[in-house]
């Protein structure tokens, strides 16, 4: 029977742009694809053409009003509706794909030609009931993380850490103490370099309520059929090799944005992208510009946003800001894209939301001022430019660890946000020919990875194998 595998990411910008590319280069190879996104994301998405004959757009409703906000205060109702109405309705979803003619169907209207009977789901780790229901049906399951495998083996060590008393960090703590409790990484993890979900939660000192929920969602993911993950061999061999015995299968493919075979079309943006920042950049020397940019969900409030204004003015470089309308609270974005244009005299331009992809690739930009999302370090990593991180939240803690210290193609400026040493990093960062000579000689490593032959893209051919071998 033919492959058909119905992919389902948790419905945010991070993921989805780990996950379609996966989708994308899965229908390279043969295999048909049904991509689910939520309703809300399917019609945000600039276009539901569908960017390869096999692979098709569907969607689910999250459970959530219209005019709900979706933003990172609203994670734990997302995920909360969507395992309730969003569970049932994948539910129902893939029950009808249990059969070619169900399969056909069901169609939102973007797929081309019949699609076989459903045969695979790849779900999102986020979403355990993507695994759970698919199994409960009879139809195999794989888990995928769009984390990376660094912080994985983070959250799978949780009860290590737990039992260690390391975790949860209290407030007020040596935050540069080392930790133990994650395997291969005793005295260099430090507990500020932990899952930010980790700490105690300073206004109430209470844990997190995510910690556990993350931590139960890393442990379940040892009861799919197999783990895919985000990361290259050349980035994380020692975390994968620690993860990969607990898990029934581990397939390392990424960065799959770099993959030729899964270049993703410019509509998996939930934002329109602002083209106009590409002609500013042409006008631009090489390796003249910072480009600053915290994701799709961070929120810094406005003393930090002023911080951050001046120390890269102060910096000195022309910058350009992907700045979201809703990253600085409540306040009136076009005031503060006014202001980084006063300030900057004329030497900044500012975005709600940038195609950062080609940007990053553009000889103009010199270094990346990032949160080191998981999605914004690869893709900064593959172009070989140098990082400046400010993390946010989750995974980020840890990944801009990894970047100060393991690969040396940034600095890591976590729990700081200070004009003077947002000024001094982007300085260095922007200066540093031994920064700048490690983000290149990574980004060769990473390439060969992906390319033909390249460790990644044997682990995508084994996997493809590994799919179409499954039986329902
Ligand atoms: N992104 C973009 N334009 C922007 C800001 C971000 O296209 O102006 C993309 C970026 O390329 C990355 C994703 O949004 O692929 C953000 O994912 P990441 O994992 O870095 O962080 P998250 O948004 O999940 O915190």
């Amino acid at each position: 029977m033919a492959a058909h595998v119905l992919v389902f990411p948790w419905p945010l910008q991070g993921h989805i742009n780990s996950m379609l590319p996966f989708a994308v280069a899965l229908a390279g190879a043969g295999v048909h694809v049904t991509f689910l996104h939520t309703e809300p994301n399917l019609r945000r998405a600039a276009a539901t053409a569908s960017p390869a004959a096999r692979l098709r757009f569907m969607s689910v409703p999250d459970g959530l009003p219209d005019d709900h906000p979706r933003s990172v205060g609203d994670l734990t109702e997302l995920a909360m509706s969507l395992n309730t109405t969003g569970a049932a309705a994948y539910r129902a979803l893939l029950d009808s794909m249990l059969s070619a003619a169900g399969s056909h169907a069901a169609d939102a209207g973007a797929a081309v030609g019949v699609f076989p009977a459903v045969s695979c789901v790849v779900g999102d780790v986020f979403l355990p009931f993507t695994v759970d229901v698919a199994e409960e049906l009879g139809v195999p399951a794989l888990a995928f993380h769009t984390a990376s495998a660094c912080s994985v083996l983070a959250y799978l060590s949780l009860p290590r850490l737990t039992e260690l008393g390391e975790v949860p960090v209290s407030v007020g703590v040596d935050l540069d103490a080392p930790v133990r409790g994650v395997p291969g990484m005793e005295g260099f993890l430090r507990r500020r370099d932990l899952p930010s979900t980790c700490r105690r939660r300073p206004d109430t000192h209470g844990i997190d309520p995510a910690l556990h929920i993350l931590a139960g969602h890393a442990a379940r993911s040892s009861g799919a059929r197999a783990l895919i993950i985000n990361t290259a061999v050349s980035l994380e061999a020692p975390a994968l090799a620690r993860i990969a015995p607990r898990m029934r299968d581990l397939f390392a493919i990424g960065p799959l944005h770099a993959m030729s075979s899964a270049a993703a079309p410019a509509s998996t943006s939930l934002w329109p992208e602002d083209e106009g920042c590409m002609e500013w950049l042409d006008g631009q020397a090489d390796k003249s510009v910072v480009y600053v940019s915290l994701g799709s969900l961070a929120v810094i409030s406005l003393e930090q946003f002023t911080e951050f204004l001046h120390g890269l003015v102060n910096a000195g470089y022309a910058f350009l800001w992907a700045l979201r309308p809703d990253t600085v609270g409540a306040s009136q974005s076009t005031v503060l894209q006014e202001a980084v244009e006063a300030a900057a005299n004329g030497k900044a331009r500012v975005v709600d939301w940038a195609p950062q992809r080609d940007v990053l690739r553009h000889r103009a930009v010199g270094c990346f001022l990032t949160h080191a999302g998981w999605n914004s370090t690869l893709e900064g990593i593959v172009e070989g430019v140098p990082l400046v991180c400010w993390p946010f939240f989750g995974d980020q803690q840890t990944n801009s660890r990894f970047v100060g210290a393991v690969w040396g193609t940034g600095l890591d400026m976590k729990d700081v946000c200070e004009r003077a040493v947002v000024e001094g990093m982007v300085r260095e960062a922007m200066e540093s020919g031994e920064l700048r000579r490690s983000a290149q000689a990574l980004a060769k490593e990473v390439r060969r990875d992906v390319a033909e032959g390249g460790s990644s893209a044997s682990e995508f051919r084994r996997l493809v194998g590994f799919i179409k071998e499954l039986n329902v």
